[in-house]
């Protein structure tokens, strides 16, 4: 038997893991410092009451033989994707319940969707990216190219020229840029994709941090639903994390080569899922009620102050950045052209912050650091203090 030698063409995931060993043995050699981590992308923030009182409430449905739950439909429970195609609504988006897929995360579907497409496919993976796109498709055999953005186009690359591209990742608010696309960027994709028949996979993870006129959804771009499939999740939006929680849109208008991709998506999942637990649904739909939206708001409040609070010291150290504004993410340029890597080995030895580099992220991020803001507010105003040291 030979097994998938994709698996051999992988690059070792470095990342996170050299980020754990330097600061493991810069906190062996200096036990009485204190780390202040803006590193990486998890909150620091519970999940809101409203999701734990229906996480309660399923848990006692599951206990009594009136309201208990066996299987769940493997595309989601019919109450969780109304909620969704409800919320859509209100933003103006219409969607049919059954375009509806819950998930349990955004993670998942970023490599399971690529069952749809099969083998040996052409993707276009805009960098600097999230490392699972990349990894997802080297596993899945396909051909990546890699289109690089920088400053000069405020890391939000435009279509290709030419075609040729089967599918295409596309993510904003992006991770790890924090850079947005607007309405008429996301206009210039959508009919890329249409007149070249190419799929968007459009990661709205961070929609939830919008907060300017700009689409939330790939689906508010006139001419999505024949070229696109958009995967969400209550990670961020609501502290799912831990939890595990999302969803996918994918529209019954889309199609390629005669077959019909929300049809085939039923058929996957009902295939190779037994769905979601009843509990966590009955959690994910709190969370798109009047009370719930209002506290998740509550709690994305934090975060957006904590973004100012970076923002404003860069600001004053006179750095380049994107994001922050309407993303959870902070991209800086990292001073006097440092490698990433150097500059985190500055930012741990000199004033005990934990940041992201930006090599970890693709070629173009190699001059760039990454701070999140979903770290708590006490730790991320004493960051900040310090970074106006050491950015120049
Ligand atoms: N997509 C992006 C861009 C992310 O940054 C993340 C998590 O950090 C995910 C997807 C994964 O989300 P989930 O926790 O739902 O798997």
């Amino acid at each position: 038997m030979i097994p998938n030698l994709n698996y051999g063409n992988l690059k070792d995931s470095y990342l996170f893991y050299n980020i754990a060993q330097k600061t493991k043995a810069y906190l062996q050699k200096n036990p009485d410092k204190r780390l202040l981590r803006l590193g990486i992308g998890d909150v620091s923030q519970p999940l809101c009451p409203a999701v734990i009182e229906a996480l309660k409430k399923g848990v006692e449905d599951q206990a009594n033989i009136e309201t208990f739950n066996g299987y769940m439909p493997e595309c989601g429970a019919p109450f969780l994707r109304q909620a969704i195609a409800d919320h859509y609504a209100k933003r103006g988006t219409g969607l049919e319940t059954d375009e509806v897929f819950v998930s349990s995360g955004a993670s998942d579907e970023l490599g399971d969707i690529l069952d749809l497409f099969g083998r040996g496919k052409t993707v276009l993976i805009p960098e600097p990216a999230y490392p699972a796109y990349v990894d997802a498709n080297i596993m899945a055999g396909n051909k990546i190219v890699h289109l690089a953005s920088g400053r000069e186009n405020g890391f939000l690359p435009e279509p290709p020229a030419d075609g040729g591209i089967d599918v295409i990742y596309l993510c904003s608010p992006n991770n790890p840029t924090g850079a947005v696309y607007n309405r008429v960027q996301l206009e210039k994709w959508v009919e890329y994709a249409n007149s070249t028949q190419a799929v968007i996979l459009f990661d709205a993870a961070y929609e939830a941090f919008i907060e300017e006129d700009i689409p939330h959804s790939i689906f508010e771009i006139p001419g999505a639903r024949t070229c696109a499939i958009e995967i969400c999740s209550l990670s961020k939006t609501a502290g799912f994390t831990g939890t595990r929680c999302g969803y996918t849109i994918v529209p019954k208008t889309l199609e390629r080569g005669g077959m019909n991709l929300n049809a085939m998506w039923v058929r996957n999942r009902t295939t190779k899922t037994n769905g979601i637990s009843y509990i966590l649904q009955r959690g994910a739909a709190a969370v798109f009620t009047d009370e719930g939206q209002k506290q998740i708001h509550e709690t994305l409040a934090i975060y957006k102050r904590n973004a100012k609070v970076i923002m404003k010291a860069l600001d004053e150290a006179g750095a380049w950045y994107t994001g922050g504004k309407n993303a959870p993410y902070i991209w800086a340029m990292c001073p006097g052209g440092m490698d990433s890597w150097e500059f985190f080995d500055r930012l741990l030895n000199e004033i005990q912050v934990v940041a992201t580099p930006g090599a970890g992220f693709g070629e173009c991020g190699k001059q760039y650091i990454r701070f999140t803001t979903f770290g708590n507010p006490a730790d991320t105003e004493e960051a900040a203090a310090r970074l106006k040291k050491i950015f120049y």
